[in-house]
């Protein structure tokens, strides 16, 4: 899985690594675990689907960072057949639009709000009050 991280998925991590909470260097590894998991799930992938010279469903790989991760693949396996790439989209990205998603980069950095953009007003030029009937947030926060 080629990736290039991003800077707040570098912070999230430092935070872990940096916080005094944990009282084992096994407790702080599992928080590290899961937090890369949550990145890694709200991010897309590629997928190669493959299909045997006969026709028959063949093997599928995933996940590939990107189209070339992919095809590099690809071309070092020699068992035939036809391949192609099928984009993942992020199950993550789709629940924290229905959820939110807390101090997560991209999201309403209201503390009570993190909702995805879409769900704000359009106040001017800027985005406003949050419109989940539940929810708070008085204008949208970076
Ligand atoms: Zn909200
Ligand atoms: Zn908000």
């Amino acid at each position: 899985m080629r990736l290039t991280p991003r800077k707040e998925e570098v912070e999230a991590v430092k935070a872990l690594l940096e916080s005094p909470d944990f009282n084992s260097a096994d407790q702080m590894a599992k928080a590290v675990i899961k937090e890369v998991a949550d990145i890694l799930q709200m991010r897309d992938w590629v997928a190669l689907v493959h299909t045997w010279a006969d026709g028959r469903r063949g093997l599928n790989f995933a996940p590939f960072g990107n189209e070339a991760e992919a095809r590099a693949f690809a071309s070092k396996m020699a068992f035939g057949g036809t391949g192609r790439l099928v984009r993942l989209s992020s199950p993550g990205v789709m629940l924290a639009n229905i959820d939110g998603k807390r101090g997560w980069k991209g999201y309403c950095l209201h503390p009570e709000c993190g909702h995805a953009p879409f769900t704000h007003s359009a106040a001017s030029a800027a985005r406003g009050p949050c419109q989940l009937p539940t929810c708070p947030c008085d204008r949208f926060r970076k």
